[in-house]
């Protein structure tokens, strides 16, 4: 059997303490009447006056009036069941209440509580008796034991006593420190562990703390004891959600450990408040709860052991490694940026974005690699803008820039895929097109010509009626026909009797005009 608690206990003490007390007073100072004695002295009293009566009425030979008298005696004293006046000799006289068949004539003459025989003497001789028959007790044993007054008062005392002083100790043990209830040892014991420990109540009341959960609390903050943990500003600050959702109150109302529930303390709560707060600038604590409910035998949660571990040195740590990742990360990526800015610069020139020369040499390499094995043919064509110096000489240097990145654009904007723009010189400007026959090529370098003519100089806004051509000088490349250099020499020597032939046109290199070349020069 469970032991009752400390408040039964308590209450049961207290119960038989007042009973005691009772008991003594009535031991000592009989403060309770005794029902018999006072039984057994008014029927004393109501025979001896029926016999002085009776002795009267005997002398003066009234035998009716003694009659009546008895009759009256029977009917107005309840506790009367029958009276008899009997001679010596044994007959009655006068009687009534069914005397006669109620009296049994006693062995021994005296009388007992139910039955009182009163002697009438008559000079000195026993003339005969008054007999009295009173109404037996005929309650059972049990009913007579509780109507006793004592046993009444006992059973009340008992019975409101407990109700009483229960109320009366459950709520003095309310005020009382329940801290002072937690044995020295037991306080020690938990006061050596590293963490912070709060043991609860099955009302989540705050029972006992370790010193290692009180260096925990931010300064004026402290937990007093018998308040409930959740109801601790500082720490359920930081723990999102309503009160059953706290980490000891889902404990206990699942009857199952909780672990590794991660809660932020706020120490310097002044400048939280203002709401100036910053992640580096405020000092908090990270701290891991952890609860497991207290269940008893009979299965019934009596409170919470919740231990909070102070992991802000690692949280710390993670953090910093955190930024510190974050941080190779973008000068990761900016390093990445400034590398492809680099390439770019490395292989691009500057004011058009087309390639320059070096790396245009190096882009075309596998291209005519795959042209020398026969896989594909390459087109290859020479530009050169017509009188340009002219452009600068008319309208500065900056004009003739704007002209020389329309003419580069309009040859971007023509190139597909696997084709190459090169500025080769000052104004002069190189292609490769992949995969394209000598007709399709000149097909295309007229279409290209043709463009910048319409185009390019509309293009430059600031000047109007700017006339700007190119001539364009091209050669094909197919499998085993030699060399780069000798492929761009063929397309310059095609350039230079575009040029000769009266400019703003596409001239093919003519296999064997070398000296033709040579002459017109
Ligand atoms: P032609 O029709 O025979 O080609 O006549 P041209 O005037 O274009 O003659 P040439 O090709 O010899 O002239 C090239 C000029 O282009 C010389 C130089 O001052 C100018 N030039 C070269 N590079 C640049 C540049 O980056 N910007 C500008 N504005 N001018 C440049
Ligand atoms: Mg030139
Ligand atoms: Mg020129």
């Amino acid at each position: 059997m469970r032991r009752p608690g400390p408040l039964a206990q308590m209450t049961m003490a207290l119960v038989t303490m007042t009973l005691s007390i009772v008991l003594l007073a009535d031991l000592f100072l009989g403060i309770l009447p005794d029902r018999a004695a006072q039984l057994r002295e008014s029927r004393g009293k109501v025979s001896k006056s029926l016999a002085v009566q009776a002795a009267v009425l005997l002398q003066s030979n009234e035998t009716t009036v003694l009659e009546n008298t008895l009759r009256e005696v029977v009917r107005r004293i309840e506790d009367v069941r029958s009276v008899g006046v009997r001679r010596a000799e044994g007959s009655l006289v006068a009687e009534a209440g069914g005397h006669a068949q109620h009296w049994k004539p006693l062995t021994d003459g005296r009388s007992v509580s139910d039955e009182v025989v009163v002697p009438l003497h008559s000079q000195g001789v026993r003339w005969g008796a008054v007999e009295i028959a009173f109404r037996p007790d005929d309650r059972s044993l049990f009913r007579q034991w509780l109507d006793a007054p004592m046993v009444r008062l006992l059973l009340f005392l008992t019975l409101a006593g407990s109700i009483a002083f229960a109320m009366y100790m459950r709520r003095a043990l309310q005020h009382l420190d329940p801290a002072s209830a937690i044995p020295d040892r037991v306080q020690r014991a938990f006061d050596v562990m590293a963490e912070g420990v709060a043991v609860l109540d099955a009302r989540a009341r705050v029972m006992l703390t370790n010193k290692a959960f009180r260096a925990l609390q931010p300064e004026g903050e402290p937990v007093r004891i018998g308040q409930t943990l959740s109801s601790v500003r500082w720490l359920v600050d930081g723990v999102p959600g309503d009160v059953a959702a706290h980490p000891w109150m889902r404990a206990m109302a699942e009857r199952q450990n909780t672990s590794g529930d991660s809660l932020q303390v706020t120490l310097d709560r002044g400048a939280s408040a203002t709401g100036e707060r910053s992640a580096e600038a405020t000092a908090y604590r990270q701290l891991v709860v952890n609860c497991a409910p207290i269940i008893d035998n009979g299965a019934r949660v009596r409170g919470c052991l919740v231990t909070f571990d102070d992991v802000t040195a690692l949280h710390k740590a993670n953090t910093a490694r955190h930024q510190a990742m974050d941080e190779i990360w973008k000068s990761r990526e900016e390093i990445h940026r400034k590398n492809e800015e680099l390439q770019r610069l490395a292989t691009r020139d500057p004011l058009t974005g087309t390639l320059n020369r070096r790396a245009f040499m190096e882009a075309v390499q596998p291209l005519f690699a795959a042209a020398s094995r026969g896989e594909s043919s390459i087109g290859f064509l020479l530009l050169d803008i017509d009188h340009f110096k002219g452009v600068n000489d008319s309208y500065g240097h900056a004009i003739g820039d704007r002209v020389i990145q329309e003419v580069a654009r309009k040859m971007q904007q023509s190139a597909r895929g696997a084709d190459l723009v090169c500025r080769y010189g000052g104004e002069e400007f190189c292609m490769v097109v992949a995969g394209i026959d000598r007709r399709g090529l000149a097909a295309f370098a007229e279409r290209l010509r043709r463009r910048v003519e319409t185009e390019s100089g509309p293009s430059v806004r600031e000047i109007e009626g700017l006339r700007v051509t190119v001539s364009i000088g091209i050669e094909i490349f197919a499998g085993g026909m030699g060399s780069v250099e000798s492929l761009i020499d063929h397309a310059d020597q095609a350039l230079y009797r575009a040029k000769r032939a009266g400019r703003n046109r596409v001239v093919s290199f003519i296999p064997g005009s070398a000296e033709l070349t040579e002459q017109l020069s």
